[in-house]
């Protein structure tokens, strides 16, 4: 029997659901119940009626699902997919931080471990980083981990102090501003789309910063024909599948997020058939970091 049809056979027994991140290999994204971006997913998972979400990403996303979902059983298949930019912040360091700055917010990009949500006072992700920055009641905001997106906060809410954490994503720290122009001069009718994990040179000169999702909705809407995309490339099998009559490249040579490709049909299916790598968290650090996930929507 193949792997997909064990899968299938196992979700039944579990009564689970399969979560892929845009990231994922085309194959995992083929089998799951939903692709999305960590925060589409893990809302997913707290409305569905599933009792297990295996959860095809890295750790922080499966973390993100079981705070939210605290009592569904939440997988992860391949327990050393983490992700480097989350890990660039301790608890420790932040806890020092926020005693320098006692009058400052602070923001999280959900790009964090689940001990950092718990210690900050409100979520955001890369679509709404802005919004909820620039709406939190407070001057002065203590922003982790990542500093590209924190560059493009403080240059989008100049009203604001914000304290950049100096962390951020080796994949999207890649891409390069020759890179751009040269997409730019091979590709001159195509929309240059970038993540906001991208280094601020390429913030400055893209046509839009998006998220994933954002660039799904762009590719949909846009009346441009082709586009050229600067993000982890497994985001190219989602667009090419959703938007099939229009035309997607990489931005220079495709980038790949190491960690995000760890999980095959394979360890989908050997985390069904043992329940493995089971996501637990403390009550308490789950609590806390699920008011700050929560907060999120108040400030939007
Ligand atoms: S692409 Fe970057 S931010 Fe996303 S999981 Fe990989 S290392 Fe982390």
């Amino acid at each position: 029997m193949s792997d997909a049809t064990i899968i299938s056979a196992r979700k039944d027994v579990l009564n689970a659901v399969i979560l892929a991140h845009n990231y994922q290999i085309p194959e995992v994204q083929g089998i799951a119940d939903v692709s999305g971006d960590s925060l589409e997913l893990a809302k997913i998972s707290k409305d569905s009626t599933a009792d297990v979400i295996v959860f095809c990403g890295v750790r922080f996303m499966a973390e993100t699902a079981k705070i939210l979902s605290p009592r569904k059983t939440v997988l992860l298949p391949v327990l050393s997919a983490g992700c480097p930019l989350a890990d660039m912040i301790t608890p420790a360091a932040l806890k020092r931080l926020q005693r320098e700055n006692p009058d400052a917010w602070t923001v999280s990009y959900v790009n964090s471990s689940a001990e950092i949500k718990a210690l900050s006072d409100v979520c955001c992700t890369s679509s709404n980083a802005v919004k909820v920055v620039r709406n939190v009641p407070a001057r002065r905001v203590i922003f982790v981990p990542d500093r590209n997106l924190g560059w493009w906060v403080a240059r989008n809410v100049p009203e604001k102090e914000i304290l950049v954490w100096e962390g951020c994503c080796n994949v999207h720290e890649q891409f390069s501003p020759d890179e751009l122009q040269e997409a730019r001069e091979n590709f001159p009718d195509a929309e240059i789309l970038v993540h906001p994990e991208c280094r601020k040179e390429l913030l400055e000169r893209a046509d839009a910063v998006l998220s994933t999702s954002g660039m799904l909705r762009r590719a949909k809407e846009s009346a441009a024909r082709r586009f050229v995309i600067g993000t982890e490339e497994g985001m190219l099998y989602r667009l090419r599948r959703e938007s099939p009559e229009k035309e997607f490249f990489p931005l220079g040579s495709k980038r790949i997020c190491a960690d995000m490709k760890q999980t095959t049909l394979r360890q989908v299916r050997e985390s069904l058939e043992r329940q493995r790598h089971e996501i637990v968290i403390p009550p308490e650090t789950g609590d806390s970091a699920r008011t700050a996930l929560e907060r999120m929507v108040q400030y939007l």
